[in-house]
């Protein structure tokens, strides 16, 4: 019966038509196969003579690192400073290193012209945001000399986000030497100038191009260079004013909020936009029922006011998991415990606390602390349809400008400090 015969023939034909294309595709892939190889053998990939060296160790190495520099002609005209403004333009060159497990893990460091980078659309980093970054600066100093301030503390940090993420971890001291002749290639972008700095950014993103939620099998490290200014545009003495919303958490117990991992900037533009609205800068991230100050946008908080034996007391919460463990932080911890006039605690503060401090006149200042900032004064907390008026800009000698003028002086070389490293 023919005609049964031919409509399953064309049951069969739809069925398997992808077998069909397979054949045809492959058969043209084959030829063209043939072509590349009778063209260039030695680039044949599966030779063991031409797989990309693999690194036994742990981590990657400096002495492995490989520098391709730009083109005269691929070199950027840098602005000038006063139209930086935050991570809008970069340098010439830029660090990449790749991991892959199937490779053997880290591959060699490369320092090449500054380029787009090339992902599969599948890559983790672009669906489960396992990835994380750091910042971090390099200063100009008034002796033209060039330093990073503790940068083995944001390298420590940055393996920890690594590890909590699946992506993986590496030798601090080696990355610091990588992006120490980074900055060397790149040193005149470094602004001759003490309001603007070289801001230094490590990202560490899964590649691996599939869809499964599991350790990527391969990742890529890479540090871009930014020229910057003052991350805030604001008003004379500097002051801004934040914004405290009960309904809105930055980080939980057991969660990353002590982790530098973008999943947790993304899902705060909305209520700093909330904030920016109603005229403040930043939001002030408050947790649980008795409203917890934590951080405020991106800076970690501090306070001073006058305690219950009259001391002129600086506090900021303690690291309990909400807090990214900041390196300005813990600085601003150490140096000031040195001071003689002044109480230094890691403590629990409360909106109730605050409002209590301040209606008695006891709070005296409020500010925020981190890299990018180095210290902010906070001049106004918008609370529950009321504002919070601090005093901080009005103190005869305040404290958060005295940590502020001790931190530049080490970091731009006024003194010399072993926090701050000189590179070049
Ligand atoms: C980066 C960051 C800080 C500041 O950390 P530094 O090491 O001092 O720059 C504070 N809070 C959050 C949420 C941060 O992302």
């Amino acid at each position: 019966m023919p005609f049964r015969r031919s409509k399953g023939l064309v049951k069969w034909i739809f069925e398997n038509q992808h077998k069909m294309q397979s054949v045809r595709r492959c058969s043209s892939l084959a030829r063209y196969k043939e072509m590349e190889d009778s063209a260039a053998s030695e680039h044949d990939v599966s030779g063991p003579k031409t797989r990309p060296e693999i690194t036994p160790e742990i981590s990657f190495k400096h002495d492995d690192l490989q520098v391709r520099l730009a083109a005269p002609y691929q070199l950027q005209t840098k602005p000038d400073a006063v139209e930086l403004g935050f991570g809008k333009y970069f340098t010439d060159h830029m660090l990449k290193i790749h991991y892959s497990k199937h490779l053997g893990g880290w591959q060699k460091p490369e320092i090449t012209p500054f380029e787009n980078l090339s992902l599969h659309p599948a890559a983790k980093a672009l669906h489960y945001a396992i990835q994380l970054f750091e910042g971090m600066k390099a200063y100009r100093g008034v002796d033209d000399k060039i330093r990073l301030f503790r940068p083995e503390l944001n390298m420590e940090r940055m393996n920890l986000a690594a590890q909590r993420s699946g992506l993986p971890m590496f030798d601090g001291q080696e990355l610091i030497r990588c992006i120490t002749r980074l900055i060397q290639i790149d040193q005149e972008w470094v602004p001759h100038s003490e309001t603007s700095t070289l801001y230094v950014r490590p990202t560490l993103i899964g590649t691996e191009p599939t869809f499964g939620i599991m350790e990527p099998e391969s990742a890529l490290l890479f540090v871009i260079l930014s020229p910057v200014s003052a991350y805030y545009q604001t008003r004379g003495d500097g002051a801004v004013s934040i914004f405290a919303d009960p309904a809105v958490v930055r980080a939980f117990p057991g969660g990353v909020g002590n982790r530098k991992v973008g999943s947790n900037y993304g899902p705060t533009i909305e209520a700093t936009a909330r904030a920016a609205k109603l005229g403040h800068q930043q939001v002030l991230w408050l947790f649980g029922p008795d409203r917890e100050l934590t951080e405020v946008g991106a800076m970690n908080i501090f306070m001073v006011y006058i305690n219950d034996q009259g001391e002129r007391q600086l506090s900021t919460p303690p690291l309990n998991g909400l807090i990214l463990p900041g390196v300005t932080r813990r600085s601003i911890l150490e140096l000031a415990s040195q001071w003689e006039d002044l109480v230094v605690k890691e403590e629990v503060i409360t909106m109730d606390r605050l409002e209590d401090l301040n209606d008695r006149g006891r709070l005296l200042e409020l500010f925020g602390a981190g890299t990018a900032v180095v210290v902010t004064p906070i001049a106004n907390v918008g609370y529950l349809h009321r504002n919070i008026r601090v005093p901080t800009t009005s103190q005869p000698r305040p404290v958060y400008r005295r940590l502020r003028d001790t931190l530049l002086a080490i970091q731009y070389g006024h003194v010399d400090h072993p926090y701050a490293k000189v590179i070049a």
